[in-house]
C-alpha cells in the first residue's frame, strides 16, 4: 500500500556554502552558515568534510568547549576518536553517528585516528530549546548497525538517524524539535516521497550524483531549502543518476539565538555567563 503525496514541497534557494576550516585546521563546507539559522530554526549548522588528503583533516579538533545545542556527527568514511571532560569516549567510523547533547557545558576533541586514507562525514548542530539549554550534558555513540533502515520497493535504501520514516523509528528521538534526519541512497531512477508537516523547516543536501526536488534539479553539493507552503504535505525526490542525499527536517523553536563561537543561548547575558562559566572551570565536569 502506497500513499501518495498531495502535493511535494519546492526548492526555495540552492546553498553551496563556504569553505572555511575549523578545530586545528580542519578543511571543510560550511553547507548552513550562520546566516541561514533564523530560516533553518531548529538546525544552527551543517559541515559537510570529505577529502583523500590527511594535510585537510589530521590536526583534528582538539579540546574545545559547548553550551545551549547538540552536535551530531555522522561519518561515511573514516575514523575519529572523541574523548569529552565527563570521562565519555567512543570512536567514531564509517556509518556512525555521534549525538551529543552539549547542555550546560562540555569539553571534548574530535580527532582522526588514522593517517591516511579517506575522511568524510557530516556534523549537525540542533538547537536545544531555552528551557533545556542548561540540561546535563549526554552523549551516545550508534555504531553503523544501530541505525535502523530500509530499502523501498524501488530501490531507495533509508537509514533513519533520528525521527521516523514509512513507519520506521530512527535511533534517536527529540520530542521538542522533532528532527527527522535521514541519509538517502538512491539507485538510478528511483524516486522517495517523504511526509513532513508544512511547518517544520527542511532541507535537501545531495553528496552524490543529483536529484530532483519537489521537481527542481539539485546538483552534487548543494543544499536546497524547501518551502513552507501551508498545502504542502512532504517532499518528492526523484534519482535519474543514483544518488546520495541526506534530509532533515525539524520543528523551529522560535526562540531569539545568540551564538558566539561554540555557544548558542539566548540572550547576549548568556552568552557572557557561558564565556565566565568556562573560564572558572565549570565545563569540566559535565556530568556531575
Ligand atoms: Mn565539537
Amino acid at each position: 500500500m502506497h500513499e501518495s503525496l498531495k502535493l511535494s514541497r519546492s526548492v526555495e534557494q540552492l546553498v553551496t556554502g563556504q569553505a572555511t576550516s575549523d578545530g586545528a585546521g580542519v578543511k571543510l563546507t560550511r553547507v548552513l552558515t550562520q546566516s541561514l539559522q533564523r530560516r533553518l530554526d531548529p538546525f544552527l549548522m551543517l559541515d559537510a568534510f570529505g577529502t583523500d588528503n590527511p594535510e585537510d583533516y589530521i590536526a583534528g579538533f582538539p579540546d574545545h568547549p559547548h553550551r545551549g545545542f547538540e552536535t551530531i556527527t555522522y561519518m561515511i568514511a573514516g575514523r575519529m576518536r572523541h574523548r569529552d571532560s565527563a570521562g565519555h569516549e567512543g570512536l567514531l567510523e564509517n556509518g556512525g553517528v555521534q549525538w551529543m547533547t552539549a547542555g550546560r557545558g562540555v569539553i571534548h576533541s574530535e580527532l582522526p585516528e588514522q593517517q591516511e586514507g579517506r575522511m568524510e562525514g557530516f556534523q549537525l548542530w540542533l538547537n536545544l530549546a531555552s528551557r533545556d539549554k542548561l540540561q546535563a550534558a549526554w552523549y551516545r555513540d550508534f555504531q553503523s548497525a544501530d541505525i535502523p533502515q530500509f530499502t523501498t520497493a524501488e530501490g531507495v535504501m533509508v537509514r533513519v538517524i533520528a525521527g521516523q520514516s514509512h513507519g520506521v523509528a530512527g535511533a534517536m528521538q527529540r520530542d521538542t524539535t522533532q528532527p527527522l534526519y535521514l541519509d538517502l541512497h538512491f539507485a538510478a531512477g528511483s524516486r522517495f516521497e517523504q511526509a513532513l508537516p508544512a511547518s517544520h523547516n527542511a532541507f535537501v543536501y545531495v553528496y552524490r550524483g543529483s536529484l530532483a526536488v519537489g521537481g527542481s534539479e539539485v546538483p552534487r553539493q548543494h543544499m536546497a531549502i524547501l518551502d513552507n507552503s501551508p498545502d504542502t504535505d512532504g517532499v518528492l525526490l526523484e534519482a535519474a543518476v543514483s544518488a546520495r542525499a541526506l534530509l532533515i527536517a525539524g520543528q523551529p523553536l522560535g526562540e531569539p539565538i545568540v551564538q558566539y563561537g561554540p555557544f548558542v543561548m539566548n540572550t547576549q547575558a548568556e552568552i557572557h555567563q557561558a564565556i565566565h562559566d568556562f573560564r572558572a572551570g565549570r565545563f569540566a565536569a559535565a556530568s556531575d
